[in-house]
């Protein structure tokens, strides 16, 4: 399998640069007493955010500093600290443990069920995170310079804080529920596939299934310096992941007696097909509407007319030019072809007898991978070359508009300020929201923090962090969102 090279180098760089493996690991978060509690009497006001806010940065803190790191996740210690921080507020939760040190953790503050429940999402796993890159040890949960600093703090660490308070604050502030509130805790995002999300909406399709609405990550939302919200984009679909393995067989031999089918030439000559084969641009449906509204707000005049009808543009070669530029547009704009793994021999002087390589492709809604499996077996143009499905592969979903859900996000949006545009961007990437759009529940990816340019690198990247300011906004955010749809 292509994967497992992948997952057992993933494995290594974890060990090598994972600081709770080493000797100045931080003191077990077990050990640690849990930050005050923001004491409520009715619905939170004033200097209650404030409060609010700060608890959230301790929470996160502490959260970052159990190091999920993804291989193995670690998951259970995580869900054991979250078991501990609800039960404090009254709230019981399960723990699922699917795997040795894997879990899934699931809670729920009752409503009166004359509405379904509204699941809020997020997974306690983490990328790998390489220390020598970073400002601050990544797994200490350093607070300084107005930040939470760690992996995870944004994603998605931070937003699930965010998700535990709104949920906590509703029952802190003794405010009746019209649905209950599911809050549930996953592993195994991270790796796209696992024991996480999927493993509980098959294995225990009972706990979710009659929920409305489900709140996940995936959204992106913009302020400027006042916290004056400019614009929020909620996930509303997602590109679908295809990933492929090529395989070219040939005949072994000694590397010093070259043979005419070596399957690595054979290999490079039909990567080198696909790597200059440029897939056709395409407008979906969702992405002109979500184009359409950024042109709205669009401030270079050539864009702007371009975003606003984009049909148009991409018959212009100038125009699809400038516009599939843009890395995010282009990825909206086509199915997308990334060679990502390549497998031969590790020996110089040996040709082995197979090569083979991953390729990462992702296709846009509605796009049949029978067909472009088809398209791409006609580009390599070779039978002695194969191409096969290999990892995450399946077919996109999408969440309608047309909801209490999204009114109470845009209501929520427009409370900070009316003239914010709310629109349904299509993510290039993936979450675990596909799960539960397949159960028919509407998911919807929603941030909770206003982010510039330089915060967000820190997804995936170095020196992740989250602002006191934007954990505040974050708790208030989602606290009015969740209200507006589950109270009475
Ligand atoms: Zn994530």
């Amino acid at each position: 399998m292509t994967s497992r090279p992948v997952t057992l180098l993933l494995l290594l760089a974890a060990c090598a640069h994972n600081p709770a493996s080493s000797a100045a690991a931080p003191p077990a978060v077990e050990a640690l007493a849990l930050p005050p509690r923001t004491e409520l009497r009715g619905p939170p006001r004033g200097e209650d955010w404030q409060g609010l806010g700060v608890e959230a940065a301790a929470l996160l803190s502490q959260y970052i500093r159990i190091n999920t790191t993804n291989p193995p996740g670690n998951e259970l210690s995580a869900a054991r600290w979250f078991a501990t921080v609800l039960r404090r507020d009254g709230v019981e939760s399960q723990i699922f443990e699917p795997a040795p040190g894997k879990a899934n953790l699931y809670a729920r503050l009752k409503g009166d069920g004359s509405a379904r429940p509204l699941i809020l999402l997020n997974h306690m796993d983490v990328v790998l995170a390489s220390p020598e890159f970073w400002r601050v040890d990544p797994f200490a949960g350093a607070i300084r310079e107005g930040y939470v600093w760690g992996r995870g703090a944004l994603d998605m660490k931070g937003e699930g804080i965010v998700e535990l308070l709104s949920m906590i604050a509703l029952k802190r502030a003794g405010v009746r529920l019209r649905r209950d509130i599911i809050f549930l805790a996953t592993a195994d995002e991270e790796i796209g596939a696992g024991v996480g999300a999927g493993w509980m909406a098959e294995r225990h399709p009972e706990l979710v299934r009659e929920a409305e609405f489900l709140l996940n990550e995936g959204g992106t939302i913009r302020a400027d310096e006042a916290g004056h919200v400019e614009y929020v984009g909620v996930g509303t679909t997602e590109k679908s992941p295809f990933w492929l393995e090529l395989t070219a067989r040939g005949t072994a031999g000694h590397g010093s007696r070259p043979t005419p089918d070596n399957p690595v030439h054979r290999l490079v000559r039909a990567l080198a097909r696909i790597a200059a084969f440029q897939t056709p641009l395409i407008v979906t449906p969702t992405v002109e509407r979500y184009f359409h509204d950024l042109a709205g707000i669009e401030a270079d005049t050539g864009r702007r007319a371009a975003l606003a009808n984009v049909r148009a543009a991409i018959q212009d070669s100038e125009a699809a030019r400038r516009l599939t530029g843009d890395l995010t547009y282009n990825a909206l704009l086509r199915n997308t072809i990334s060679i990502t793994g390549l497998k031969a021999s590790d020996k110089t002087n040996v040709i082995p007898p197979v090569a083979s390589a991953a390729i990462d492709v992702r296709l846009l809604p509605g796009q049949p991978p029978e067909a472009f499996l088809a398209e791409l077996v006609r580009v390599v143009n070779d039978s002695a070359v194969t191409i096969r499905p290999q990892g995450p592969n399946w077919p996109a979903t999408e969440s309608p508009v047309e909801t209490e859900l999204f009114q109470a996000i845009v209501a929520a949006t427009h409370a900070r300020d009316p003239h914010a545009l709310v629109t349904t961007p299509v993510l290039a990437g993936f979450t675990d929201s596909h799960y539960f759009r397949r159960l028919g529940i509407v998911s919807y990816g929603v941030s909770p923090f206003p982010l510039n340019d330089s915060e967000g690198r820190g997804v995936h990247g170095n020196d992740e962090r989250v602002s006191l300011a934007d954990l505040t906004f974050g708790v208030r955010f989602f606290y009015d969102i969740v209200a507006r749809v589950a109270a009475r």
